[in-house]
């Protein structure tokens, strides 16, 4: 009997085209798809062919569901040629992979893993706020906002941190951030649907990050904190301080054009 194979995909954060070439390209030739509810309708036209099965779940997956996906999966391959996992964002980073691989490993079913652009890098591209800086952003940490047991966490590993799946406390995230040792003039950029045409931006101090609750309810939201916060250098200020700045905006002009 011939066994079928496994290829996660990293879908991106929103709108189809940021997926990437790679991934597209292997999507392209699924037989099936097991996508998530996080992932692009229009990313079907990618694999029109293939049959499209929906295992999405919000927020906080309870270990049934995951068992669930985990045996469809394994079915899925034993009966197909090739199976993509499609994920949101990267794979890689809060994705329940581990639990996937593992099952999949047991089985006996080969899988590779392609990356894809994640919520975090999509809310820097957004807001045009670098996660990293010179001198004073040289790290940078991806944190999920909840434990296993969906209590909200707060912490201060790195010059710069982003926080996922934090949306709907952002309030209580603010105290715990402040208990961990952020000062309460922290810069703060909060993104929800980052990467799709209908995303949301909103900057704060840690001390009023309560206020961007509203604004950003019920979308999958990340929250950066620190460094990459921070707004970069006005153009105006960068012209009148640096000539070789200039030219690479002008550069930058004639690429988009
Ligand atoms: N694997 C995904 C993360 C899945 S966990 C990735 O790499 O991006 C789900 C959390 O990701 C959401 O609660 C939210 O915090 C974040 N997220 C996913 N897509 C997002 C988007 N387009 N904009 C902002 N945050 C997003």
């Amino acid at each position: 009997m011939s066994v079928g194979r496994v290829v996660f995909i990293g879908a991106g954060p929103g709108a189809a085209d940021l997926i990437t070439l790679r991934g597209a390209r292997v999507l392209a030739q699924a037989d099936v798809v097991l996508f998530d509810a996080l992932t692009d309708p229009a990313l079907r036209e990618f694999a029109p062919h293939a049959a499209w099965v929906h295992v999405g779940k919000r927020g906080f997956a309870d270990s049934t569901a995951q068992a669930t996906i985990n045996a469809l999966l394994v079915r899925h391959a034993r009966a197909a040629g090739l199976v993509v996992r499609l994920k949101g964002g990267d794979p890689s980073v809060f994705g329940r992979l581990e639990e996937e691989l593992e099952a999949l490993d047991r089985a006996g079913i080969e899988s590779d893993v392609v990356p894809g652009v994640t919520a975090a890098l999509a809310a820097a591209a957004q807001t045009r706020r670098p996660l990293t800086r010179r001198g004073t952003g040289r790290s940078v940490a991806l944190t999920t906002a909840m434990t296993r047991e969906g209590t909200l966490r707060g912490a201060h590993s790195a010059d710069t941190e982003v926080f996922y799946m934090a949306g709907k406390q952002l309030a209580a995230l603010a105290r715990r951030l402040r208990a961990a040792g952020w000062d309460a003039d922290t810069p703060v950029s909060v993104v929800s649907r980052a990467g799709w045409p209908d995303a949301l931006t909103s900057t704060h101090r840690l001390a009023t990050l309560g206020q961007a609750s509203v604004l950003h309810a019920g979308r999958p939201t990340v929250v950066t904190v620190g460094a990459g916060a921070a707004a970069v250098q006005t153009l105006s200020r960068a012209r009148t301080e640096s000539p070789l700045l200039e030219a690479g905006q002008e550069q930058e002009k004639t690429l988009s054009a």
